[in-house]
């Protein structure tokens, strides 16, 4: 159970099910006059104004021929049938009371129904539904303090590498040869938090085979997932798959997409071990289309699948590729998209310059005018 302020991002465990209506009763739209329509045939009626209702107090039934004085969110009293709004109205002998309709109101009219947003008894949020703000403010809207949502996954995170360094740790002017920072780890820490992970820092895991060996294993005792940035390529200095397999199972590695063809997907004990390129744009990419579906899933929720839709290109793509592409782009003014000129997977700027990425199956070339398939990265961040 979390206090409903603080449940931003987390995931409902239970439906929330409204016990009352909202609006619990008829109630007022408009700052004005509450009248019954039979009262008010034609337009410039007198009716006595014999009650003053604001929100928050209720009224009494009302009489014929009477009008009552009511404001924004206070409940209708019995047997008024429509507001006229106040710009539509005269006060006449003040002393009196007494107030002049000038318009003729239909019934129900600024009347909002009890029950209009939500009926009692029906559900309002879902089991497995991500919660956001306006989620938050429905959940409030029928009483609910706490919410029951699923556990943060517990995730390690580590990078390998041993040409990596810490921002912070070298000046850019002291960086030694082949030396570069580490980036991988900042978008991925930020990534897994976003999805309501528990994130344990493991920082840069040398590219030593015994040292891999000891970080996964320690990872696996106490982590949901250990996902890990780079080494799981086919070099020797690539040292997590066979660690993977010595500890427990590979059970998938390399994926026909570009970028992000090592990815890796094995078990140590409870664990989910999931190995990500090392490549930064491969790296971003592959955690966005397979990493976050799989957080995702694993705490229940229902709709995890990547939307696209369909765009027009405003650009060439002649090289097809044997692989699923994600190739970074803009959405332009004109409801087109721009590619970025370079889509190396280690150009880590076209994933700040794009906002979204095109789906382009295998296979396919793009000429300008073709529709392709866009996903847009503020979904995939959210
Ligand atoms: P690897 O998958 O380990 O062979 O790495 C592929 C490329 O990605 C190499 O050029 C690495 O230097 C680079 N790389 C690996 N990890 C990171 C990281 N955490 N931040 C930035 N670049 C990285
Ligand atoms: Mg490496």
């Amino acid at each position: 159970m979390v206090a409903t302020l603080d449940a931003d991002g987390r995931v409902l465990a239970a439906d929330v099910v409204s016990e009352l209506h909202v609006p619990p009763q008829d109630n007022s739209s408009m700052d004005g006059y509450a009248v019954r329509c039979a009262d008010v045939q034609e337009s410039g009626v007198v009716l006595q104004v014999t009650q003053r209702i604001a929100a928050g107090s209720s009224g009494h039934r009302m009489q014929p021929l009477s009008a009552a004085r009511i404001f924004t969110g206070a409940p209708i009293p019995s047997g008024a049938d429509a507001v006229v709004m106040q710009e539509d109205c005269d006060v006449v002998n003040e002393c009196e009371g007494g107030v002049r309709v000038n318009a003729v109101p239909a019934v129900g009219q600024w009347i909002r129904r009890a029950g209009e947003d939500v009926a009692r008894g029906s559900v309002v949020l879902q089991c497995g539904q991500r919660l956001h703000p306006a989620a938050l403010g429905l959940a409030a809207s029928v009483g609910m303090a706490e919410l029951a949502v699923k556990r943060r996954p517990r995730v390690a995170l580590f990078s390998t590498g041993d040409e990596l360094v810490m921002p912070g740790q070298k000046a850019p002017q002291d960086m030694p040869p082949g030396a570069i920072y580490n980036s991988n780890r900042f978008f991925l820490a930020a990534l897994l938090r976003r999805l309501g992970c528990d994130v344990t820092d493991m920082g840069i895991v040398p590219d030593q085979r015994d040292a891999t060996v000891e970080a996964l294993r320690s990872a696996a005792q106490s982590h949901d997932v250990i996902l890990t940035s780079g080494g799981v390529s086919v070099g020797e200095e690539d040292h997590i798959k066979p660690a993977v397999q010595s500890l427990g199972s590979l059970d998938l590695w390399q994926i026909a997409i570009k970028p992000g063809k090592p990815f890796a997907h094995g078990r140590i004990g409870n664990a989910h071990f999931l190995g990500l390129p090392g490549n930064p744009v491969s790296s971003y990419i592959t955690f966005l289309v397979l990493v976050r579906p799989f957080l995702l899933q694993m705490q229940g929720v229902t709709e995890v699948a990547m939307k696209s839709i369909a765009v027009r290109a405003d650009f060439t793509w002649a090289r097809a590729d044997k692989r699923r592409e994600f190739l970074r782009v803009r959405r332009n003014a004109q409801g087109g998209l721009d590619l970025f000129p370079n889509q190396s997977s280690g150009v880590l700027t076209s994933t700040v310059w794009g906002d979204g990425m095109v789906d382009n199956p295998a296979g396919c070339t793009i000429a300008p005018g073709d529709r392709v398939q866009f996903v847009a990265f503020s979904e995939l961040l959210a």
